[in-house]
């Protein structure tokens, strides 16, 4: 298996955390302390990219370009997710999920999972929470649509994931169909850059994709979320030689 294509199964693997330590991959991480997020790329050989990599992410997202890029033409279908607690973040599993296209390339939306505060930020500012929907292509390069989300109305799709969520690693499968486009802002402005994996072994093998409109999700949830997990959201990594482009 070549590399991406071992990134992508391990995107795709419903049990991550197990199957790394099955194969003797990943040491443990978190955010922060010891193991935390400015400590990653000297943790192990295999999360050298963490520290060493140049096109890294999240990223703030204000210095954008405006430019006629591809549109997304997302194509999710509503399902009765399993949702996993798998230690580091609260993740809905996708079966035949759909697919996104940008250009001539077709992903396949694996799974989608949830930060606090949000990773990327505009003009430094972070919002409440952001979600991550990640796709892969049939090469293994992934692509990922984030949504920043702010603290307003019910989400009536998160209120019902963060009701199913496990309180410790575990899964459990929601109890009615969720709609994921519930997930897309109205407003369809979006920014798209050349990025990495937010979390260890942090492989920049993703096309990053972030509207720039946030959705709202309800206090309660994202409280029910913090008591999970407080923060887990990397800091900023450095844009460098990057285009950071907006599109419409
Ligand atoms: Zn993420």
């Amino acid at each position: 298996m070549d590399r991406r294509k071992f990134i992508a199964s391990l995107i795709a693997c419903p049990v991550c955390a197990s199957t790394a330590r099955a194969e003797g991959a990943a040491p443990h991480w978190e955010y922060e302390g010891e193991h935390g997020a400015t400590k990653w790329g000297d943790m192990d050989s295999k999360f050298k990219a963490c520290a060493v990599g140049a096109e890294q992410s999240p990223i703030d997202l204000t210095a954008a370009i405006r430019a006629n890029v591809d549109r997304l033409a997302i194509n999710w279908k509503p399902q009765a997710y399993d949702i996993v607690n798998n230690g580091h973040t609260i993740q809905a599993n996708v079966k035949d999920g759909g697919s996104l296209t940008i250009g001539k390339t077709a992903y396949e939306l694996k799974q989608f999972h949830f930060h606090t505060p949000s990773e990327h930020a505009f003009g430094g500012k972070r919002t409440a929470m952001e979600v991550h929907f990640v796709h892969a292509a049939a090469d293994g390069r992934l692509a990922v649509v984030g949504v920043l989300m702010a603290a307003g109305k019910t989400h009536k799709g998160f209120a019902s994931i963060m009701q199913a969520a496990p309180k410790k690693e575990g899964e459990a499968k929601l109890k009615a169909t969720l709609d994921p486009r519930s997930f897309l802002p109205k407003g369809r402005d979006f920014y798209r850059y050349e990025g990495s994996l937010t979390t260890p072994p942090c492989s920049e093998v993703v096309d990053w994709n972030v509207f720039g409109t946030t959705i709202d999700v309800g206090t309660a949830d994202i409280d029910a979320f913090k008591a999970l997990f407080p923060m887990n959201a990397r800091p900023l990594q450095a844009l460098n030689r990057r285009f950071l482009l907006k599109g419409l």
